[in-house]
Parts: C-alpha cells; sequence; structure tokens
C-alpha cells in the first residue's frame, strides 16, 4: 500500500502504546493527530509511588505536549474518543467545552489501555479505592496519610485500629508493590511522627483468590516474594476472594467457603482490568471477536479484520496473552508506526508482529526485587539494582529521569517522602445528615 503525500494518521491514547506509535513516526512522511482524554503520560508502573508519597506527579506523568514539542509531525488534542466510521475513515469524539470533534484518517493506531473491573460486582467500587489513573493515586495517597491522621486523633481503640488497619485486593505486581510500600511508610517514614499511635503497629492484609502472590513469576520468586512481605509484616490472605466492602470494612470467603470479615476503611483494588469500551466499537465494527475482559482479537500483524490500516495496541488487545505490560503496549504501538512507514517506502508485504519478551519485574521493598528474564530468576539486592536500571531507563523525559533518581538516592538511602500535601478537607468523611454548610 503505497501512501500518497501527507498520509494522516491518528493516534487514540497517550499511553505506552499510543506514544511509543507517535515517537516511531517522528521522521515519517505523515501528519499525526494524537488524542487521548489525559494530558499527561502517565508511567503506571510508579503509579503506587506516587500513591505512597515518594515520587511527585511530574515525574511519572509529563505532559504528552512537552513530551512531543519538539515533533513537528504531530499535534496533540485533548479529548474523548467516542466512536468510529471504519467505512468513511473518521473517528469522532467530544472537546472539553463539549463540542463534537471529527477526525479523518488514512491510518489509525487506537491503544486507548483498560480500567479496574469489578468482576460484575461493581458495588465493590463504591468503598475501594483503585489504582488506574493519576487521580485514583492522588485519591489514594489521601486516604493513606488521612488513615494515619484519623488513628492518631481517634480515642477508641478500636476505631484506632480500623484505621490502622490496610487491605490491599489483588496479589499481582502492583498489589505486592503497594503493599509493600505501605509497610515501609509505617516502618520508615512516620516512625517518629505521631504521639498517640505507633504507625509500625498498622496491619497491611493482602487478599487473593489465587494461592499465591505474582502468580506471573513462577513458583520460585512467588514464594521469595511472599518471603520477603512476611518480613515486611504484609498478612497474607491467599486463596480468599473478596464478597463485600464497606465503608468500614470487607469480607472475604476462603476456598472452604468461610467467611472473614476485616475492619477497615482503607480498602486498595488491584485486582482486575477491562478493556477500553473503545476495543468492542472496534470489535463490533470489523466483525472481530472480543475476550471476556473485552479485549479486540486482532489479526497477527495488530490490524482489524478487513481494515489493515487500523491498528490496535496494548492492553485493550487480545493478542497471545500479551496484555498488562507496558512493554508489550510499546512493541505493538512501535510495530504498528513502523508497518505505515514501510507501506511509505512501498517496502513488501507488512511482517506479523513478534513480540521480544523483555521479562517481568515487581518491586518488594527497599534492595528487594523479583524479576524474572526468560528463565533466569533474580531476586534481592540484584533484582532491585535490575529494577532501578529499568525504571531508570524507560521513565519518560532526561529530566525525570534525574529528578527519579535522587528521590530514589533520598527515599531509599534515607526516610523521607516528600509528596504528602494534605488538608481536612481531602480527607473529611462527614455523613450527608452532619448537615455540612455551604460556603
Ligand atoms: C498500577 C499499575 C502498575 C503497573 N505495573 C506494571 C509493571 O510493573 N510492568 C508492566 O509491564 N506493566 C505494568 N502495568 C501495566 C501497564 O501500565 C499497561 O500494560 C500499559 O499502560 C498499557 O499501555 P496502553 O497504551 O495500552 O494503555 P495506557 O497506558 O493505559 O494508555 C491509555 C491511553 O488511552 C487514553 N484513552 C482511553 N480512553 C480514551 C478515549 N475514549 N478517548 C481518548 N483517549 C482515551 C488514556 O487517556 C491514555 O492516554 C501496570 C499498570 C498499573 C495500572
Amino acid at each position: 500500500m503505497q501512501l500518497p503525500r501527507q498520509h494522516r494518521v491518528v493516534v487514540v491514547g497517550g499511553g505506552f502504546g499510543g506514544l511509543v506509535a507517535t515517537r516511531t513516526l517522528k521522521r515519517a512522511p505523515v501528519r499525526v493527530t494524537l488524542v487521548a482524554r489525559s494530558a499527561n503520560h502517565l508511567f503506571q508502573p510508579l503509579l503506587y509511588q506516587y500513591a505512597t508519597g515518594i515520587l511527585d506527579e511530574g515525574e511519572i506523568a509529563p505532559p504528552l505536549r512537552q513530551v512531543l514539542a519538539r515533533q513537528r509531525n504531530v499535534r496533540v488534542l485533548l479529548a474523548e474518543v467516542d466512536s468510529f466510521d471504519l467505512e468513511g475513515r473518521v473517528v469522532t469524539g467530544r472537546t472539553p467545552d463539549g463540542r463534537g470533534l471529527t477526525l479523518a484518517y488514512d491510518s489509525l493506531i487506537v491503544a486507548a489501555g483498560a480500567h479496574s473491573s469489578y468482576f460484575g460486582h461493581n458495588e465493590l467500587a463504591l468503598h475501594s479505592t483503585p489504582m488506574k489513573t493519576i487521580d485514583d493515586a492522588l485519591a489514594l495517597r489521601r486516604r493513606i496519610f488521612g488513615a494515619f491522621e484519623t488513628a492518631e486523633l481517634a480515642t477508641d481503640p478500636d476505631t484506632r485500629r480500623s484505621w490502622l488497619t490496610f487491605a490491599v485486593v489483588g496479589a499481582g505486581p502492583t498489589g505486592v508493590e503497594l503493599a509493600g510500600q505501605l509497610r515501609e511508610l509505617a516502618t520508615r517514614t512516620l516512625r517518629d511522627e505521631f504521639r498517640s499511635i505507633d504507625p509500625s503497629h498498622s496491619r497491611v492484609v493482602l487478599f487473593d483468590g489465587g494461592p499465591e502472590p505474582l502468580p506471573r513469576f513462577g513458583d520460585q520468586l512467588a514464594s521469595r516474594a511472599e518471603m520477603v512481605l512476611r518480613g515486611l509484616g504484609v498478612e497474607l490472605r491467599m486463596g480468599r476472594v473478596v464478597t463485600a466492602i464497606d465503608g468500614d470494612g470487607l469480607m472475604a470467603r476462603g476456598s472452604n467457603g468461610a467467611e472473614e470479615r476485616l475492619e477497615t476503611h482503607t480498602v486498595i483494588w488491584a485486582a482486575g482490568v477491562q478493556a477500553s469500551p473503545l476495543a468492542r466499537m472496534l470489535a463490533d465494527a470489523s466483525g472481530a471477536g472480543c475476550d471476556r475482559h473485552g479485549r479486540v482479537e486482532v489479526l497477527p500483524d495488530c490490524t482489524l479484520p478487513g481494515h489493515p490500516e487500523v491498528f490496535c495496541a496494548g492492553d485493550m488487545v487480545s493478542l497471545r496473552g500479551l496484555t498488562g505490560m507496558a512493554e508489550a503496549a510499546m512493541q505493538m504501538g512501535r510495530y504498528a508506526a513502523r508497518t505505515i512507514k514501510r507501506r511509505a517506502k512501498g517496502q513488501g508485504a507488512d511482517r506479523p508482529f513478534r513480540y521480544i519478551d523483555l521479562g517481568s519485574m515487581a518491586y518488594l521493598s527497599r534492595g528487594q526485587a523479583v524479576v524474572s528474564f526468560h528463565g533466569l530468576r533474580f531476586h534481592g539486592f540484584i533484582g532491585w539494582l535490575m529494577w532501578l536500571v529499568v525504571h531508570i531507563t524507560f521513565l519518560t523525559g532526561f529530566k525525570n529521569r534525574v529528578s527519579a533518581l535522587f528521590t530514589w538516592v533520598t527515599a531509599f538511602g534515607g526516610r523521607a517522602r516528600n509528596q504528602r500535601a494534605l488538608a481536612l478537607r481531602d480527607i473529611e468523611q462527614r455523613p450527608p445528615a452532619a448537615g455540612r454548610k455551604s460556603a
């Protein structure tokens, strides 16, 4: 397929898939429009460090405009895409002031990611905090630090205990990383800061329906992670499914059917994801299938059936089990952009997408991480150094890398967590009947 001059590429999404695709098109003879409903590129793997007060917003979520400022063939639009006309090759959406947006394209790359899923039990969302967006992480940060503040003021021991209990649902990398951080926060950062409570007595309880944490990492690293988490003081409740969450606690059911209640005001949901609704929209429009997580089943070259000009990438795609990994999203985005470039040069048939496995890693605590790479397993300090190098390398922007490295030196070397702005209004939980006065 030979491309005409000023070929128009629309990229939906400014996450890992969308941003890498856009950057790969830097020197291509195309005009790129990147449309995303967030003005920032969020580095989700470090969201838990923002939620626990280590990194600041700029370090993990630089503005897309800034990241792409020097790429003259791209314009960035902050808008929400809500439909596609695949035959007419048009994307439509909504601008921030509610007006309609229409973007015509010659090639389209959609990488709209996924959102938290509650396995069909949306009532679980009412009293828990997810970990998907920068807003989620800020809300969580306020809940965490707010819980310690509220406990300091509590006079009743049971109330104090419930504020000092944190439940994390889901023992994948996000849940494990958060649980470890919560214990480090309580035992190191907050150690000498309170007078009525001892933060190190706080409980962090990690729930998962599976038998062990980090199932993707294999038994050996899962056992290692379990050992490190227990050493930190995290209570593991494996084989337990959380069935209900209210404002004062949660219920979990074990494999033997026994129900258990935990009194807590802070429940963090790190359990499941569902693809962006755009995935189903594209599947319906093209006749492609969708898996049970709503991901569109693309062809081996990441395109939709009958539409070689439409690529999908990242978490909204069902392709050989490659999902929930930033690296897979980046490789798909890069592949889509390179295919468009190859077509521009008239370079023969497109090759199918091939994923190069760069392994997985999870941070457990200061000096402790687990890494799985092509059958090799690393843990402890070596694993942690690998984690450090990879995350510094992949952070977006040189300034952010330097800044994050400096922050980590002070946070890991000392006890500091400086991102802790909190006001009473951020955590106030007055019942509606209390009749808050309007300002
Ligand atoms: C807390 C957390 C920790 C993680 N840790 C790791 C890890 O350690 N290692 C790892 O490999 N992976 C990790 N992941 C997974 C990884 O972040 C994802 O696989 C990756 O972000 C997927 O990239 P993506 O481009 O598909 O989607 P995203 O990065 O989610 O980007 C989606 C983009 O689409 C935009 N968008 C969505 N809907 C619309 C719409 N309707 N209109 C316009 N724009 C839209 C969004 O604004 C966003 O810019 C983690 C994820 C989370 C949430």
